[in-house]
């Protein structure tokens, strides 16, 4: 049963006080939009049917981003995988749930600790005290580590340190910006961040209540559904959510429809597990970011992290460091299929920055160990 707690009590018993955890960039946040964007004129989420009782819930663009949800309809009750950046986000999907079939939400499977796809838990906790929250071991472990990365408990503490700096920004780009329909979405993205702090403030981080090391399959009213972990990639804990019958996965951000955030992943180990991915029988994807898709997709999205990682490592090799890449023309050429740079979601410089800088560390790191382990 999950529990809820306010966020410091959760901290007092990770034995973290709120005050000496470090703020962050904001721009370390995974998937951020253009600040300009128009990003509060539709829905929450769309829901898209993949088969039968089984759908994507896709998220409109906010300024704040939240995950897709995959809902999955059972006989005894629904079962919905991730829950978005903010528990008024998994109210909404709740909603939108409801207007489909009116059953209680009885799991939900969190696929990574990144903090857009399980702030949102409390609220499914709050409409179900029996409610189930399904995620990996090293999910479950990352969600109260200090530094795990761009998720979990304690990051809850760094957005609240880090949006009023970004609220100034904001105010300050308002009263530049001479665009009208800029400015009125600069505004409409002030309020938005005004509501989410506050949202942070209150918030009560709801943990998982059972882990998956391996795979978990669970017999669900009428439904297969079978929990994997197959590797690293986006994170160390991935957990990709199959429905052999139906023939649906659920991946998270191991594959998303966006250029995907490399942050807090595993870019040498990733393609092999999106590879060890494909072996499953599965024909449709419900990504963690972006349209659904099909299982031709995999592929690509294994050969944009590779061609990410062939590239640094060319510039590592030669000495460069991530200042002297980022000088660098990005490599798009009319022979690569799949040019590096053109799926860079929203052409962020800054994001291309963290990339680089990352990858640069990473690829270092590891030729500098086997350079020990030879000698
Ligand atoms: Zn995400
Ligand atoms: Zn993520």
């Amino acid at each position: 049963m999950a529990q809820l707690w306010t966020r410091r009590q959760v901290l007092a018993q990770m034995g973290m006080a709120a005050a000496a955890v470090h703020t962050l960039d904001p721009h370390e946040l995974c998937c951020t939009v253009a600040a300009h964007a128009q990003t509060a004129s539709k829905d929450l989420f769309e829901l898209k049917k993949v088969a039968d009782g089984v759908y994507g819930a896709i998220a409109a663009t906010r300024y704040k981003v939240n995950c897709n949800a995959a809902v999955i309809m059972t006989d005894d009750g629904v079962i919905v995988v991730d829950s978005h950046s903010k528990p008024s986000a998994s109210r909404a999907m709740y909603q939108q749930i409801q207007g489909i079939a009116k059953k209680p939400v009885i799991k939900v499977i969190n696929t990574h600790f990144h903090w857009d796809h399980w702030q949102g838990n409390e609220s499914y906790a709050a409409s179900n005290p029996k409610l189930e929250i399904i995620a990996s071991e090293r999910t479950k472990e990352n969600l109260t580590k200090p530094d795990a990365g761009v998720g979990g408990v304690p990051y809850i503490e760094k957005q609240i340190a880090a949006l009023p700096g970004e609220m100034d920004k904001l105010k300050a780009d308002i009263q530049k910006e001479t665009d009208t329909t800029k400015k009125g979405n600069l505004e409409s993205n002030l309020q938005q961040a005004e509501s989410f702090l506050q949202e942070l403030k209150s918030m009560k981080p709801t943990l998982p209540t059972r882990t998956v090391g391996t795979t978990l399959t669970l017999k669900e009213g009428g439904r297969e559904i079978q929990l994997h972990v197959l590797g690293r990639g986006h994170t160390n804990g991935d957990l990709y959510t199959f429905l052999p019958k139906e023939k649906v996965i659920a991946t998270g951000d191991a594959l998303i429809d966006w250029m995907p955030f490399m942050n807090d992943g595993y870019p040498g180990e990733w393609p092999d597990t999106l590879v060890a991915l494909g072996k499953l029988g599965f024909e449709h994807i419900i990504p963690g970011h972006g349209e659904p898709c099909t299982k031709a997709y995999l592929k690509e999205q294994g050969q944009i992290v590779e061609n990410w990682v062939g590239y640094i490592e060319r510039f590592v090799d030669r000495g460069l460091t991530p200042e002297e890449i980022l000088k660098q023309p990005l490599e798009v050429t009319k022979q690569d299929p799949y040019p590096i740079g053109q799926r860079l979601f929203m052409h962020d410089e800054r994001l291309t920055g963290l990339i680089v800088h990352n990858l640069h560390k990473r690829i270092l790191d590891k030729k500098q160990a086997a350079g020990a382990g030879a000698a």
